[in-house]
Protein backbone atom coordinates (compact mmCIF):
# COMPACT_ATOMS: atom_id res chain seq x y z
CA UNK A 1 0.00 0.00 0.00
CA UNK A 2 1.12 3.33 -0.90
CA UNK A 3 2.00 5.97 2.25
CA UNK A 4 0.00 8.90 2.01
CA UNK A 5 0.96 11.59 -0.19
CA UNK A 6 2.14 13.58 2.81
CA UNK A 7 4.20 11.28 4.52
CA UNK A 8 6.55 11.40 1.26
CA UNK A 9 7.14 15.66 1.56
CA UNK A 10 10.37 15.63 4.25
CA UNK A 11 9.42 17.11 7.68
CA UNK A 12 11.41 20.24 6.95
CA UNK A 13 9.18 21.30 4.34
CA UNK A 14 6.12 19.95 5.90
CA UNK A 15 6.78 22.21 8.64
CA UNK A 16 7.77 25.28 6.34
CA UNK A 17 4.21 24.80 4.67
CA UNK A 18 2.44 24.74 8.45
CA UNK A 19 4.53 28.24 8.96
CA UNK A 20 3.34 29.78 5.92
CA UNK A 21 -0.07 28.72 6.46
CA UNK A 22 -1.09 31.92 7.78
CA UNK A 23 0.37 33.81 4.69
CA UNK A 24 -2.22 31.76 2.27
CA UNK A 25 -4.92 32.71 4.51
CA UNK A 26 -4.38 36.23 4.33
CA UNK A 27 -4.38 36.06 0.58
CA UNK A 28 -7.71 34.47 0.73
CA UNK A 29 -8.71 36.79 2.71
CA UNK A 30 -7.65 39.40 0.34
CA UNK A 31 -9.27 37.52 -2.30
CA UNK A 32 -12.72 37.59 -0.46
CA UNK A 33 -12.84 41.11 1.03
CA UNK A 34 -12.00 42.64 -2.55
CA UNK A 35 -14.96 40.11 -3.99
CA UNK A 36 -12.64 38.85 -6.76
CA UNK A 37 -14.43 35.70 -7.18
CA UNK A 38 -17.48 37.39 -7.63
CA UNK A 39 -16.34 39.41 -10.82
CA UNK A 40 -14.45 36.37 -11.86
CA UNK A 41 -17.95 34.39 -12.32
CA UNK A 42 -18.24 35.26 -15.97
CA UNK A 43 -14.84 33.94 -17.05
CA UNK A 44 -10.83 35.15 -16.61
CA UNK A 45 -9.89 38.44 -15.96
CA UNK A 46 -6.61 40.06 -15.84
CA UNK A 47 -4.99 41.40 -12.97
CA UNK A 48 -5.01 44.62 -14.03
CA UNK A 49 -8.90 44.54 -15.00
CA UNK A 50 -9.29 42.86 -11.40
CA UNK A 51 -7.67 45.80 -10.06
CA UNK A 52 -9.21 48.56 -11.92
CA UNK A 53 -12.56 47.13 -10.72
CA UNK A 54 -11.44 47.05 -6.72
CA UNK A 55 -9.35 49.66 -6.36
CA UNK A 56 -5.74 48.17 -5.76
CA UNK A 57 -2.56 48.47 -6.97
CA UNK A 58 -2.34 46.00 -9.62
CA UNK A 59 1.05 44.82 -9.25
CA UNK A 60 0.74 43.84 -5.74
CA UNK A 61 -2.88 42.31 -6.55
CA UNK A 62 -0.91 40.40 -9.37
CA UNK A 63 1.23 38.39 -7.08
CA UNK A 64 -1.72 37.57 -4.42
CA UNK A 65 -3.42 36.38 -7.16
CA UNK A 66 -0.40 34.08 -8.57
CA UNK A 67 0.41 32.90 -5.14
CA UNK A 68 -3.11 31.86 -4.93
CA UNK A 69 -3.53 29.93 -8.73
CA UNK A 70 -0.23 27.99 -6.86
CA UNK A 71 -2.40 26.59 -4.35
CA UNK A 72 -5.60 25.93 -6.35
CA UNK A 73 -7.99 28.71 -5.25
CA UNK A 74 -7.38 30.47 -8.31
CA UNK A 75 -6.02 29.22 -11.88
CA UNK A 76 -3.79 31.17 -13.90
CA UNK A 77 -5.07 31.03 -17.70
CA UNK A 78 -2.61 32.86 -19.13
CA UNK A 79 0.77 35.34 -18.25
CA UNK A 80 -1.42 37.82 -16.30
CA UNK A 81 -4.95 36.42 -16.08
CA UNK A 82 -7.07 34.71 -13.72
CA UNK A 83 -10.24 32.40 -13.22
CA UNK A 84 -12.00 30.93 -10.66
CA UNK A 85 -11.67 27.19 -9.33
CA UNK A 86 -13.99 25.17 -7.34
CA UNK A 87 -12.35 26.68 -4.05
CA UNK A 88 -12.78 30.32 -5.01
CA UNK A 89 -16.01 29.66 -6.42
CA UNK A 90 -16.97 29.36 -2.05
CA UNK A 91 -16.33 32.49 -1.84
CA UNK A 92 -18.61 34.03 -3.98
CA UNK A 93 -21.66 36.02 -2.39
CA UNK A 94 -24.24 34.95 -4.51
CA UNK A 95 -23.48 30.82 -3.99
CA UNK A 96 -25.90 28.74 -1.25
CA UNK A 97 -23.91 28.76 1.85
CA UNK A 98 -21.00 31.34 0.74
CA UNK A 99 -17.92 31.27 2.74
CA UNK A 100 -16.82 34.89 1.22
CA UNK A 101 -18.33 36.62 4.99
CA UNK A 102 -16.76 34.09 6.82
CA UNK A 103 -13.23 34.30 5.24
CA UNK A 104 -13.73 38.12 5.69
CA UNK A 105 -14.93 37.70 9.36
CA UNK A 106 -12.49 35.15 10.67
CA UNK A 107 -8.94 36.48 8.35
CA UNK A 108 -10.37 39.86 8.55
CA UNK A 109 -10.76 42.86 11.21
CA UNK A 110 -11.10 41.25 14.89
CA UNK A 111 -10.64 37.59 14.39
CA UNK A 112 -7.52 37.49 13.04
CA UNK A 113 -5.98 40.43 15.71
CA UNK A 114 -7.22 37.97 18.38
CA UNK A 115 -5.50 35.03 17.35
CA UNK A 116 -2.38 37.50 17.64
CA UNK A 117 -2.73 36.85 21.35
CA UNK A 118 -3.25 33.58 21.35
CA UNK A 119 0.50 33.52 23.37
CA UNK A 120 -1.90 35.86 26.04
CA UNK A 121 -4.36 33.41 26.77
CA UNK A 122 -1.97 30.06 26.54
CA UNK A 123 0.08 32.18 29.20
CA UNK A 124 -2.43 33.64 31.50
CA UNK A 125 -6.00 32.00 30.19
CA UNK A 126 -7.18 35.05 29.83
CA UNK A 127 -9.29 36.41 26.28
CA UNK A 128 -7.31 37.25 23.50
CA UNK A 129 -9.62 39.21 22.05
CA UNK A 130 -10.29 41.25 25.13
CA UNK A 131 -6.94 41.53 25.20
CA UNK A 132 -6.41 43.01 21.47
CA UNK A 133 -9.62 45.33 21.75
CA UNK A 134 -10.23 46.01 25.46
CA UNK A 135 -13.24 44.42 25.48
CA UNK A 136 -15.62 41.40 24.69
CA UNK A 137 -16.61 40.29 21.02
CA UNK A 138 -20.00 40.54 21.26
CA UNK A 139 -20.00 44.04 22.88
CA UNK A 140 -17.99 45.09 20.10
CA UNK A 141 -20.29 43.78 17.38
CA UNK A 142 -23.09 45.89 19.28
CA UNK A 143 -20.94 48.68 18.89
CA UNK A 144 -19.38 47.61 15.29
CA UNK A 145 -22.55 47.15 13.10
CA UNK A 146 -20.89 46.50 9.81
CA UNK A 147 -18.14 43.93 11.55
CA UNK A 148 -21.60 42.40 13.24
CA UNK A 149 -23.30 42.31 9.75
CA UNK A 150 -20.40 40.56 8.10
CA UNK A 151 -19.97 38.11 11.06
CA UNK A 152 -24.26 37.53 10.74
CA UNK A 153 -23.54 36.52 7.81
CA UNK A 154 -20.49 34.19 8.16
CA UNK A 155 -23.09 33.07 10.43
CA UNK A 156 -25.77 32.25 7.86
CA UNK A 157 -23.34 30.99 5.23
CA UNK A 158 -22.17 28.75 7.88
CA UNK A 159 -25.62 27.23 8.80
CA UNK A 160 -26.65 27.09 5.42
CA UNK A 161 -23.54 25.14 4.59
CA UNK A 162 -24.41 22.31 7.29
CA UNK A 163 -28.33 22.45 6.80
CA UNK A 164 -28.86 19.80 4.48
CA UNK A 165 -26.39 17.44 7.11
CA UNK A 166 -28.60 18.37 9.76
CA UNK A 167 -31.61 17.55 8.25
CA UNK A 168 -30.53 14.34 6.96
CA UNK A 169 -29.75 13.60 9.97
CA UNK A 170 -32.33 15.07 12.72
CA UNK A 171 -36.26 15.12 12.49
CA UNK A 172 -37.81 17.76 14.70
CA UNK A 173 -41.22 16.21 13.58
CA UNK A 174 -43.62 16.55 16.35
CA UNK A 175 -42.53 19.52 17.98
CA UNK A 176 -44.97 22.10 18.28
CA UNK A 177 -43.01 25.18 18.83
CA UNK A 178 -39.66 25.51 18.51
CA UNK A 179 -37.23 28.59 20.07
CA UNK A 180 -33.63 29.37 18.38
CA UNK A 181 -31.56 30.73 21.54
CA UNK A 182 -29.00 33.00 19.69
CA UNK A 183 -30.57 31.81 16.07
CA UNK A 184 -28.80 35.19 14.82
CA UNK A 185 -30.30 36.24 11.40
CA UNK A 186 -32.66 32.84 11.43
CA UNK A 187 -31.21 30.65 9.04
CA UNK A 188 -31.62 27.05 11.41
CA UNK A 189 -35.41 28.19 12.77
CA UNK A 190 -36.37 28.86 9.04
CA UNK A 191 -34.90 25.95 7.46
CA UNK A 192 -36.39 23.83 10.04
CA UNK A 193 -40.02 25.79 9.73
CA UNK A 194 -39.67 25.15 5.78
CA UNK A 195 -39.35 21.42 6.46
CA UNK A 196 -42.07 21.33 8.97
CA UNK A 197 -45.19 23.08 7.93
CA UNK A 198 -46.37 22.23 11.38
CA UNK A 199 -44.29 23.93 13.54
CA UNK A 200 -44.24 27.71 14.66
CA UNK A 201 -40.84 29.14 15.63
CA UNK A 202 -39.37 31.56 18.04
CA UNK A 203 -35.85 33.31 17.31
CA UNK A 204 -34.39 34.95 19.92
CA UNK A 205 -30.97 37.14 19.83
CA UNK A 206 -29.53 40.29 21.09
CA UNK A 207 -31.88 43.49 20.01
CA UNK A 208 -29.74 44.61 17.62
CA UNK A 209 -29.68 40.96 16.02
CA UNK A 210 -32.83 40.47 16.04
CA UNK A 211 -33.65 43.17 14.02
CA UNK A 212 -31.03 42.87 11.45
CA UNK A 213 -33.41 39.43 10.77
CA UNK A 214 -36.18 40.82 10.38
CA UNK A 215 -35.56 42.03 6.33
CA UNK A 216 -34.22 38.21 5.46
CA UNK A 217 -37.06 36.50 7.54
CA UNK A 218 -39.42 38.77 5.84
CA UNK A 219 -37.88 36.91 2.17
CA UNK A 220 -38.09 33.39 3.70
CA UNK A 221 -41.71 32.27 3.01
CA UNK A 222 -42.44 31.47 6.67
CA UNK A 223 -42.06 34.72 8.47
CA UNK A 224 -45.78 34.32 9.91
CA UNK A 225 -45.24 31.33 11.60
CA UNK A 226 -41.92 33.03 13.45
CA UNK A 227 -41.99 35.42 16.41
CA UNK A 228 -38.61 37.31 17.11
CA UNK A 229 -37.41 37.99 20.80
CA UNK A 230 -34.48 40.21 21.32
CA UNK A 231 -32.90 39.87 24.91
CA UNK A 232 -30.39 38.44 27.08
CA UNK A 233 -29.99 35.05 27.54
CA UNK A 234 -28.10 35.46 30.38
CA UNK A 235 -31.02 37.21 31.49
CA UNK A 236 -33.71 34.77 30.50
CA UNK A 237 -35.55 33.37 27.72
CA UNK A 238 -38.95 33.32 26.11
CA UNK A 239 -41.37 30.98 27.58
CA UNK A 240 -43.54 29.27 24.81
CA UNK A 241 -41.64 26.47 23.08
CA UNK A 242 -41.73 22.94 23.53
CA UNK A 243 -37.85 22.38 22.56
CA UNK A 244 -34.94 25.00 21.73
CA UNK A 245 -32.34 25.06 19.81
CA UNK A 246 -29.02 26.31 20.03
CA UNK A 247 -26.30 26.23 17.80
CA UNK A 248 -22.86 27.45 18.27
CA UNK A 249 -23.40 28.98 21.36
CA UNK A 250 -22.62 26.97 24.32
CA UNK A 251 -18.93 26.54 22.75
CA UNK A 252 -18.88 30.70 22.98
CA UNK A 253 -18.91 30.63 27.05
CA UNK A 254 -17.21 29.07 29.84
CA UNK A 255 -18.80 25.99 31.35
CA UNK A 256 -20.10 28.39 34.41
CA UNK A 257 -21.66 30.82 31.63
CA UNK A 258 -22.77 27.69 29.09
CA UNK A 259 -24.81 26.51 32.88
CA UNK A 260 -26.34 29.63 33.47
CA UNK A 261 -28.00 30.06 29.96
CA UNK A 262 -29.02 26.26 29.86
CA UNK A 263 -30.94 26.50 33.31
CA UNK A 264 -32.55 29.51 31.73
CA UNK A 265 -33.59 27.20 28.75
CA UNK A 266 -34.92 24.86 31.66
CA UNK A 267 -37.01 27.70 33.02
CA UNK A 268 -38.44 28.05 30.03
CA UNK A 269 -39.43 24.50 28.82
CA UNK A 270 -42.33 21.94 29.90
CA UNK A 271 -41.38 19.07 31.38
CA UNK A 272 -40.04 16.93 29.29
CA UNK A 273 -39.02 19.61 27.05
CA UNK A 274 -35.92 19.29 24.53
CA UNK A 275 -32.82 21.00 24.73
CA UNK A 276 -31.04 20.15 21.10
CA UNK A 277 -27.83 21.88 21.02
CA UNK A 278 -25.94 21.97 18.18
CA UNK A 279 -21.86 21.90 18.21
CA UNK A 280 -19.29 19.92 17.23
CA UNK A 281 -17.75 17.01 19.58
CA UNK A 282 -14.04 16.53 20.51
CA UNK A 283 -13.21 13.87 19.79
CA UNK A 284 -11.81 11.32 22.36
CA UNK A 285 -8.48 10.44 20.03
CA UNK A 286 -5.99 11.95 18.82
CA UNK A 287 -7.44 12.26 15.15
CA UNK A 288 -7.81 15.39 13.33
CA UNK A 289 -11.59 17.41 13.65
CA UNK A 290 -12.06 20.64 12.96
CA UNK A 291 -13.28 20.81 16.59
CA UNK A 292 -10.09 20.71 17.87
CA UNK A 293 -8.95 24.34 15.94
CA UNK A 294 -12.52 25.72 16.54
CA UNK A 295 -11.46 24.93 20.26
CA UNK A 296 -8.85 27.64 19.85
CA UNK A 297 -10.64 29.89 18.07
CA UNK A 298 -13.05 30.22 21.16
CA UNK A 299 -9.95 30.05 23.51
CA UNK A 300 -9.09 33.51 21.47
CA UNK A 301 -12.06 35.30 20.59
CA UNK A 302 -14.49 34.22 23.73
CA UNK A 303 -13.20 32.23 26.57
CA UNK A 304 -15.21 29.28 25.49
CA UNK A 305 -14.53 25.76 24.24
CA UNK A 306 -15.68 23.07 22.46
CA UNK A 307 -16.06 19.89 24.19
CA UNK A 308 -16.27 16.11 24.52
CA UNK A 309 -19.03 14.23 25.00
CA UNK A 310 -18.58 13.61 28.60
CA UNK A 311 -18.26 17.33 28.79
CA UNK A 312 -21.52 17.65 27.42
CA UNK A 313 -23.08 15.46 29.35
CA UNK A 314 -21.72 16.98 32.95
CA UNK A 315 -23.11 20.46 31.60
CA UNK A 316 -26.96 18.62 30.92
CA UNK A 317 -26.88 17.44 34.27
CA UNK A 318 -25.68 20.66 36.04
CA UNK A 319 -28.70 22.50 34.17
CA UNK A 320 -31.05 19.83 35.01
CA UNK A 321 -31.33 18.13 31.76
CA UNK A 322 -30.15 14.32 30.67
CA UNK A 323 -28.34 14.05 27.51
CA UNK A 324 -30.56 11.27 25.42
CA UNK A 325 -28.25 11.23 22.47
CA UNK A 326 -25.74 12.84 19.93
CA UNK A 327 -26.61 12.19 16.19
CA UNK A 328 -23.66 12.97 13.85
CA UNK A 329 -23.93 14.56 10.86
CA UNK A 330 -22.17 14.25 7.72
CA UNK A 331 -20.95 18.18 8.80
CA UNK A 332 -19.03 19.07 11.50
CA UNK A 333 -21.86 19.56 13.92
CA UNK A 334 -23.81 16.82 16.18
CA UNK A 335 -26.59 17.36 17.10
CA UNK A 336 -26.63 16.97 21.21
CA UNK A 337 -30.49 16.10 22.58
CA UNK A 338 -31.24 16.59 25.91
CA UNK A 339 -34.40 16.34 28.07
CA UNK A 340 -35.43 18.40 31.18
CA UNK A 341 -35.59 16.15 33.96
CA UNK A 342 -37.06 18.50 36.68
N1 LIG B 1 -26.85 30.24 16.10
C1 LIG B 1 -26.30 31.08 15.04
C2 LIG B 1 -25.37 32.20 15.55
C3 LIG B 1 -24.20 31.74 16.37
S1 LIG B 1 -23.14 33.09 16.85
C4 LIG B 1 -25.57 30.21 14.03
O1 LIG B 1 -25.09 29.14 14.37
O2 LIG B 1 -25.47 30.61 12.87
C5 LIG B 1 -23.63 33.39 18.53
C6 LIG B 1 -24.89 34.21 18.66
O3 LIG B 1 -25.13 34.43 20.06
C7 LIG B 1 -24.81 35.57 18.00
O4 LIG B 1 -25.87 35.71 17.09
C8 LIG B 1 -24.93 36.54 19.18
O5 LIG B 1 -25.62 37.73 18.86
C9 LIG B 1 -25.70 35.72 20.20
N2 LIG B 1 -25.51 36.20 21.58
C10 LIG B 1 -24.33 36.47 22.21
N3 LIG B 1 -24.57 36.89 23.46
C11 LIG B 1 -25.92 36.90 23.64
C12 LIG B 1 -26.78 37.20 24.75
N4 LIG B 1 -26.26 37.60 25.92
N5 LIG B 1 -28.13 37.07 24.58
C13 LIG B 1 -28.64 36.66 23.38
N6 LIG B 1 -27.87 36.32 22.30
C14 LIG B 1 -26.54 36.45 22.43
Amino acid sequence: MNAPATKEIPPALQMLQLISGFWVSRCVYVLAKLGIPDLLKDGPKSAAELASATGAHAPSLFRVLRALAAVDVLTQTSADRFGNTPLSETLRSDVPGSLRAFAMTELGEEHYPAWGELMHSVRTGGIAFDQAFGEPVWEFFAKNPENAKIFNDAMSGMTTQAETALHAAYDFEGIDTIMDVGGGHGGLITSILKRNPDIRGILFDAPQVVEGAQAKLAASGVADRVRLVGGDFFKSVPEGADAITMKWIIHDWNDEQSVAIMKNCHRALPANGKLILIEAVVPPGGEMHFAKFMDLNMLVMTGGRERTEEEFRRLYEAAGFRLTRIVPTESPFSIIEGVRVQ
